[in-house]
């Protein structure tokens, strides 16, 4: 659809007033929506698992086709952890870093991201990740798919109000960890969670300031992995009363309120007994 100048001077004014209230990020995402998607290329085997060729085309072919042999299976994975159906058929967009900083708001080094109702893959750091020996693309693809889940099936605003620690923690949980295990391990982040440097159960979550790894003065694989650890402390306690609080937060339902309709408890009355577990399986450090 064609815009007048006007309309996208109007558009570049609203986005750089936002822009001053908070930081660039806005701009960024404004930049990279603003990119044409046409030049991607359809995959042989998914038309919706799209790339561009670049500098490497044989690579960019060969990581589509992969992907287009996964995300059926990482579709179900992901459904069934939450018991709720994609809306429609994931897009996937594949390119190299410098293409793939274009689309997306987010570092170089990022080796995939859920934009809005897509998700990008970067095809550099992701071979660059599995030839250090972390794990393969297609667990990647299967964190992302659960982010999309419940953006697709959620909604715009209930995502943005269920926790990122939540958000990220169960994407590992599915994806086996995908996005921190390679980075973190588990004694490395009980160690922190021992010394109180941990995000906040109680987050209440929102769309403007959903605290992130930063705002806790964590790493982002730091963040993730003690998010991860939470989240499977949760499952272990109650299974089912976890996979019901899931899906109704899945489909769009207030994430607290869903926590404690499944559990009887808030999420935060749980943090003290799984930092009690935290200490249990950890060996106290040498003191000399
Ligand atoms: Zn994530």
């Amino acid at each position: 659809m064609k815009q007048s100048i006007s309309g996208i001077t109007r558009a570049a004014t609203l986005l750089l007033i936002l822009c001053l209230l908070s930081g660039c990020t806005l701009i960024k995402t404004g930049v990279a929506l603003m990119h044409t998607r046409e030049v991607f290329v359809a995959s042989k085997t998914n038309p919706d698992v799209r790339y561009l060729a670049g500098a490497s085309p044989e690579i960019a072919e060969q990581v589509a086709n992969r992907v287009a042999a996964a995300i059926q299976h990482s579709r179900e994975v992901v459904e069934k952890a939450h018991g709720a159906k994609f809306a429609h058929a994931p897009q996937v967009y594949i390119c190299h870093a410098d293409c793939f900083t274009r689309y997306v708001p987010v570092t170089v080094n990022e080796p995939a991201a859920q934009f809005g109702d897509s998700i990008f893959l970067n095809i550099d750091a992701l071979l660059k990740r599995e030839a250090r020996g972390a794990l393969q693309l297609e667990y990647i693809l299967t964190h992302e798919l659960t982010h999309l889940l419940l953006y697709q099936v959620g909604g715009t605003m209930a995502y943005g109000r269920v926790p990122a620690w939540f958000r990220e923690g169960v994407a590992l949980q599915i994806s086996q960890g995908a996005g921190a295990s390679e980075f973190v391990t588990m004694p490395e982040a009980a160690r922190m969670l021992l010394d109180g440097k941990h995000f906040d159960p109680a987050e209440i979550g929102s769309i403007f300031a959903n605290r992130t790894a930063t705002a806790y003065k964590l790493t982002t694989p730091m963040f993730y992995r003690e998010a991860l650890m939470f989240v499977d402390f949760l499952k272990a306690n109650n299974p089912a009363a976890f996979d019901k609080a899931l899906h109704d937060i899945v489909i769009g339902k207030d994430f607290h309120e869903s926590f404690e309709a499944a559990y009887g408890a808030s999420i935060a009355s749980y943090w003290p007994a799984f930092i009690a577990s935290v200490a249990a399986i950890t060996p106290m450090p040498n003191i000399n």
